[in-house]
């Protein structure tokens, strides 16, 4: 019924970093690691120093980490109402029935009460929109879902969060994992999925225990199954470990890598709501999209849409890096401005100021000091030049240089690339290459250029779109200092 499936396959070994688990001591080379080096003035780990890379472990409220690091982040929340963060304040759910006391599990007894189409419905009219960085409608992916006639469905937790700077997901797999395959399968009732697949970074250990412990424990108390609570509904659950690879997050990747084959990046259409995994109508939905819906359904989606502004309604959970004077978790209503984010709840630089923030983690734009009246919105931060990606808050100082940044970043999106578009393939090597100080490489701002163009126009995901939203703002936003690279 469920299991831990840690699929393997000989010729896709090399595509991967972590293909035997994450190694018990291991340094973060994230970008909040990253900057709190520069911050702090000591080297990050290279290649060669025993292991490849690790690109975020999802510790950034204390970086520069390390594997052996066991801190927890401070979490509160900062919005009218809270629909995440208030229980898990005071402690993360241990067992079921712990869960279950509280309220837990009442979410999907309403939905089994009501017809499928009302509880997506119910979804539609919150205005939920995916977590993970699109920010599409949660309620129209249902449907599309919904309406097809195949005779298997899958629903998929986007468990990937390899955006370096975001722990919010890792947060919510370890404090609340009952909570996400209790949405997984009201999903999967609400679109006629009978099987669910939970797709986990290897780089969270600790978030996969607790979760495959739920699931072993939900299954018991007969929430998994054939009969989910004696309603006639079957649902099963299967958790994936992911092994080490950025591109699984996003989705066609995540599913090529389920099913055992290369993990590269799909065109679309057609997408996973009509063709999705095993070639069946599928919906992903990231963690903290699915973790919202519970609430939802249990509380009713005026009073989630009641939260909120313009089109990004309800809340959302940031995560603020170590050189805040207060990193964590914080849920925040959409609306609010981000200098209060960054200096009311963040309370500003531990040491000095503001020199930059990455919003949406690294790969998009910037966001400089005079545009922190921005709102958090997904429409208001667009129009700013960034994204708001998965909410991982990465805010620099003075001690990080823009050259440094561009060839931190350049690497990362070179080691992470699938190697299926060339402009990617080939341009973030070469801009890596570009603003290594070691590296001999002749500087030529036109050349620069030129990449950062291709690598905008002829990408096929996020990665190599997110790289040029990264350098262009750079350009922009720190022209003199870009500039002054290539003197
Ligand atoms: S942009 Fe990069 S990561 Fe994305 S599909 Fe193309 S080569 Fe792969």
């Amino acid at each position: 019924m469920m299991h831990l499936q840690t699929r393997s396959s000989e010729e896709i070994r090399s595509f991967y970093t972590l293909n035997d688990g994450l190694p018990q001591k291991a340094e973060c080379s994230g970008t909040a690691c990253f900057v709190a080096s520069k911050s702090m003035g000591i080297p990050l780990p290279h290649k060669g120093s025993g292991h490849e890379r690790i690109y975020c472990l999802g510790k950034c409220f204390s970086a520069p980490a390390s594997t052996e690091d066991s801190g927890v982040p401070r979490i509160a929340n900062f919005s009218r109402k809270s629909v995440l963060v208030e229980p898990l304040m005071k402690h993360p759910y241990e067992s079921l029935d712990q869960y279950t006391s509280e309220s837990g599990m009442s979410g999907l007894k309403v939905a089994l009460s009501m017809d499928q189409d009302s509880v997506i419905s119910e979804v539609e009219k919150s205005g939920l929109r995916g977590r993970g960085g699109a920010g599409f409608p949660t309620g129209i992916k249902w449907r599309s879902v919904a309406k097809e006639k195949a005779g298997k469905k899958y629903v998929v937790m986007n468990g990937d969060e390899g955006d370096p700077g975001s722990y919010i997901d890792r947060f919510l797999m370890e404090y609340n994992p009952y909570a996400l395959i209790e949405s997984m399968i009201i999903c999967g009732y609400a679109v006629g999925a009978s099987v669910g697949y939970a797709y986990i970074r290897a780089e969270y250990p600790e978030a996969i225990r607790k979760f495959v412990s739920a699931a072993r424990e939900m299954a018991s108390a007969g929430f998994l199954g054939r009969d989910v609570m004696g309603s006639g509904f079957q649902f099963d659950l299967e958790v994936v470990q992911g092994k080490g690879s950025y591109i699984c997050g996003e989705e066609t990747a995540l599913m090529r890598s389920i099913e055992g084959l290369r993990p590269e990046v799909s065109v679309r259409p057609p997408y996973p709501t009509e063709k999705g995994l095993f070639g069946n109508p599928t919906v992903i939905d990231n963690v903290e999209t699915l973790a919202n819906i519970p609430w939802i359904i249990r509380n009713g989606h005026q009073a989630y849409s009641e939260l909120g502004y313009g089109k990004s309604r309800g809340t959302k959970l940031l995560s603020l890096n170590s050189l805040f004077v207060n990193p964590g978790i914080y849920e925040v209503e959409f609306g609010t401005p981000l200098e209060t984010i960054f200096y009311e709840i963040g309370g500003g630089m531990k040491h000095g100021s503001i020199k930059g923030v990455m919003v949406g983690g690294p790969l998009s734009g910037i966001m400089v000091p005079d545009e922190f009246k921005t709102r958090l919105d997904y429409e208001e931060i667009r129009k700013a030049g960034a994204s708001l990606g998965h909410g991982g808050i990465i805010a620099f100082d003075e001690a990080t240089g823009i050259g440094d940044l561009l060839e931190h970043v350049a690497t990362f999106a070179a080691d992470e690339s699938c190697g299926k578009c060339t402009p990617c393939r080939l341009g973030t090597a070469e801009l890596s290459r570009m603003f290594r100080k070691d590296s001999g490489s002749s500087l030529d701002y036109a050349r620069f250029e030129r990449d950062v163009e291709s690598l905008a126009t002829g990408s096929l995901c996020g990665l190599g779109t997110g790289m040029a939203e990264f350098a262009r703002s750079a350009k922009i936003k720190f022209s003199y200092e870009v500039k002054s690279c290539f003197m």
